[in-house]
Parts: structure tokens; sequence; C-alpha cells
């Protein structure tokens, strides 16, 4: 059974059925993605092993609307799920984002965005057949977006083009940073469409086969932390897509980055999950009931007791702020909830790093052998301040400028 005191919710009281059941499906795969976390982690491997199990539990499927065979999660459930899966291995967690994102935009979320009926029957249409191949045959999807440039900030548009062709698009350029680089049977690749005078508002989202000729990965991969998120270079030369591969008709991801702003905080569930480990790892390792380890206590020690309820505090601070931008989220929400939103981000990759760090120094030297999680979990803590759009710092910049100028004001 999971220890109520680290479900990402507390006791789940206030949870519906639905949700309770999957977190439960979460939290019954945990313990065993926790054993495997070391060895991925080790090798810079990709956690095959566990995308059986998501495979075999349906969670693969989690954000696929249920009239396409999914389960249906919204925005809310995915991310308590995700950070569950998080306290257990942080590179299954953070690459589970990229995959169930691939279904949780063009799924629910998308049906909160204005579309025309053209729009919406092919909408329908291509999302059926990516759906399809996630419920049916199990495929698993990466949302490459990083190049380099000011674009996944949202600053510039893509520099990947995608040419039109006869029957569908033909697909050029190069993505870093593409977690489950050669693991996913599918890329969701944001591209801008290649016509004259390009914006952002050309954005287009592309499920790129991994077979596809073409494609190749390239870079090596050894990284600080999420070294199983496996994150190398895409090199697209050429590569011809059908019409059904776009994931999103033409401008809508475009409305969803205006509209749905809270798309943008999906990566913060895996460092909720990271945070509350590493404090679970501290009570543990304070009372001396770390499995393997010799039945010390260290607990009483005046400085533990402080260290550990500061720790609490900020715990309970982040998952606070967490919790009520899970409720905030939505289509065109208010001001005050997209500072909210900026400002949970923010809070919950810097506190994850924040916790671990204390961790470390509140249990000492034997904490941080390489036989327990906690210095894993401090590395890969450091990882999410850095990922786009929303890193710590464009988190700052976009409070700054929000709470200081409302839209169209100017300086003389
Ligand atoms: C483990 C891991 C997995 C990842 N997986 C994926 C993935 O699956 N898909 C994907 O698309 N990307 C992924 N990324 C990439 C990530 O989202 C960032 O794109 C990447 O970390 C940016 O690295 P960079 O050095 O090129 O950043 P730069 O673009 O050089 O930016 C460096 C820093 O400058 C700041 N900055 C950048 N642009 C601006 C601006 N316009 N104004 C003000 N400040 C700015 C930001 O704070 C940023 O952190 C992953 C990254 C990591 C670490």
């Amino acid at each position: 059974m999971p220890d109520p005191r680290y479900a990402v919710c507390g006791d789940n009281a206030t949870l519906t059925e639905p949700q309770r059941e999957l977190i439960s499906i979460a939290e019954s795969l945990g313990p065993t993605f926790a054993e495997r976390a070391a060895r991925y982690d080790r090798e810079a491997s990709f956690p095959f092993e566990n995308y059986d199990d998501l495979r075999t539990s349906g969670l693969l499927g989690l954000c696929v609307p249920e009239r396409f065979g999914g389960r249906g999660a919204d925005f809310k459930t995915y991310s308590l799920v995700s950070a569950t899966l998080g306290k257990y291995c942080g590179a299954t967690a953070l690459t589970f984002n990229m995959h169930a994102c691939s279904t949780l935009w063009p799924g629910i979320l998308a049906d909160d965005l204005d579309m025309t009926p053209a729009q919406k029957a092919e909408h329908e249409a291509h999302r059926r057949v990516h759906f399809e191949r996630v419920v049916k045959q199990g495929a698993v999807y990466a949302q490459p977006f990083s190049e380099g440039s000011a674009a996944a900030a949202g600053k510039a548009p893509f520099g990947t083009l995608a040419t039109k062709v006869d029957g569908g698009w033909l697909i050029n350029g190069k993505k870093i940073f593409a977690s489950l680089a050669g693991a996913a049977n599918y890329y969701g690749v944001l591209c801008t469409e290649d016509r004259p005078d390009r914006t952002t508002r050309d954005t287009l989202y592309m499920a790129v086969p991994g077979e596809a000729p073409g494609l190749e990965i390239t870079g090596d991969w050894d990284p600080l932390g999420m070294r199983g998120t496996v994150s190398r270079n895409l090199v697209f030369k050429d590569v011809f897509v059908a019409d059904d591969a776009t994931m999103m008709p033409r401008g809508v991801y475009f409305q969803a980055a205006s509209r749905w702003p809270h798309m943008f905080t999906t990566l913060s569930p895996t460092y909720m999950g990271i945070a509350i480990a590493a404090y679970a790892f501290t009570v543990q390792y304070l009372r001396g009931e770390v499995p393997g380890m010799p039945p010390v206590k260290r607990r009483m020690y005046p400085t533990k007791q402080i260290a550990v309820a500061e720790m609490h505090v900020k715990l309970e601070q982040t998952r606070a702020l967490f919790l009520r931008m899970l409720d905030d989220a939505r289509v065109d929400p208010s001001k005050d909830a997209r500072l909210r939103a900026y400002a949970t981000q923010f809070t919950v990759m810097e506190n994850a790093n924040e916790l671990c760090r204390l961790a470390i120094r509140t249990c000492g030297g034997q904490s941080m052998l390489k036989s327990l999680p906690l210095e894993r979990l401090y590395r890969d803590s450091r990882c999410g301040a850095l990922m786009l759009p929303w890193t710590a710092e464009l988190c700052l910049d976009r409070i700054g400028r929000e709470a200081l100028y409302e839209p169209g004001e100017v300086d003389d």
C-alpha cells in the first residue's frame, strides 16, 4: 500500500474515484520503477521495461479521450499521475510527460479551442489515427521542440520547416534534446510551414514515424541528470509524412499556446514527485529505516529535526501552489491564474532542487552514495529549471513583464 504521507495529494480525499484509481495504478508500478532507476541512470539508457509496464497497465492511453478507447484523464488527473511516477523514477516521469501530452494536447485541450467546421472534421480524423496507434498498438510519442534557438521559448518561428507536397509534407531541420530519441515510435515535431514571411502563427505539429527515411538520430548523451530520458538530436532531411501526420490543424497549436498556457506546466509534476521523494527519503533515513542500511537513527538531534521541519514547510508550500495551479488550469485563464502558473513552475523546479540539497546536507555523507537514490534525485532535480519554454529564468521574465504591463502598453 502506498504511504499516504507521501501521496501527491495527501489523503486523496478530494479526488474523484477515477483519479484515485489511476493514481493507484501509478503507485503500484512505482516500487519496480524505483528499483530499475539506478541502472537507467548509470547506463544513461531508456526505461524500456517501465514503458512495457505502462503499456500493460493502460497508462500509455492515460490522456486519450474515453471515446477513443483511452482513460480520458484531464490536465489535473494527468498531473497527479505524472507526479506519482516522478516519486519513483524521474526519467520515466519526464519522458511520460512527452508521451502523455502528445495525447492531452490534441485531445481534451484542443476541444477548448476555436476551429472551423472543416478544421474540426480534419482534427477528428487525424487524432483518431494518433490515438488508435497509442491505444491499439501501444505506440509511444515524443515531443521534440527544442532547436537551440529562440523558437522553443516561443520567441521565434521554428527553424525546422514543413513544405507542402502532394499527399503530405516534407520535413527538414534539426531538433536538440529530443527525449525518447531512438525509443519513440513517433516524434511529435513542432515546425513551421514553409511559406513567405513565416511567423510563430505558422507553427505546425506533426507526427513523424521513428522509422521514416531521412530521419537520423545524432550526438551522444552523457548528461548530469535525467539520464534515462536519452535526449539526443534528431536530424530531418526531406522526411516525408502523410497529410494525416498533423496533430493539430493549421494555426491551432499557436492558439493553444496563447489560450491554454498551463499546457507548458506539464513538466512540473515530474519535479513535484522528485521533491516528495527527497523529503520521504530524508524522513526514512533519519529514522534508520532505509532498506539495506544499518538501522542507525539520527532523528534525535535537534539540528536534524529543524532541517526536516524546514523541508516540510518548503514541500507544503510547493505542493499547495502546485495543487492550486492544477485547479486553475483552463482555456483563457485569468491574468491572476496565468501569473500563478509561472510562479508554480518556477517554485516547483527551484524547490525540488533545494529540497534535494537540504536532504543531502542533513542526511550526510553516506546518503549521497550511488547505492542510494538521493544523489540521483539531486542531479535529476537540477534539470527542471532549464526546460523550455518555461525555464525558471523565463518564468521570472514573464511574471515581471506581465505584472507591470497590461496587453498593448508601452513606455514613451
Ligand atoms: C533532461 C532534458 C530533457 C529534455 N527533453 C526535451 C524534449 O523532449 N523536447 C524538447 O523540445 N526539449 C527538451 N529539452 C530541452 C529543454 O527544453 C531546453 O530546450 C534546453 O534545455 C535548452 O538548452 P539551451 O542550452 O539550448 O538553452 P538556451 O536556449 O541557450 O537558453 C539558456 C537559458 O537562457 C534563458 N533563455 C532562453 N531564451 C530566452 C529568452 N528569449 N529570453 C530570456 N531568457 C532566455 C533560459 O532560461 C534558458 O534556460 C530537454 C532538456 C533536458 C535537460
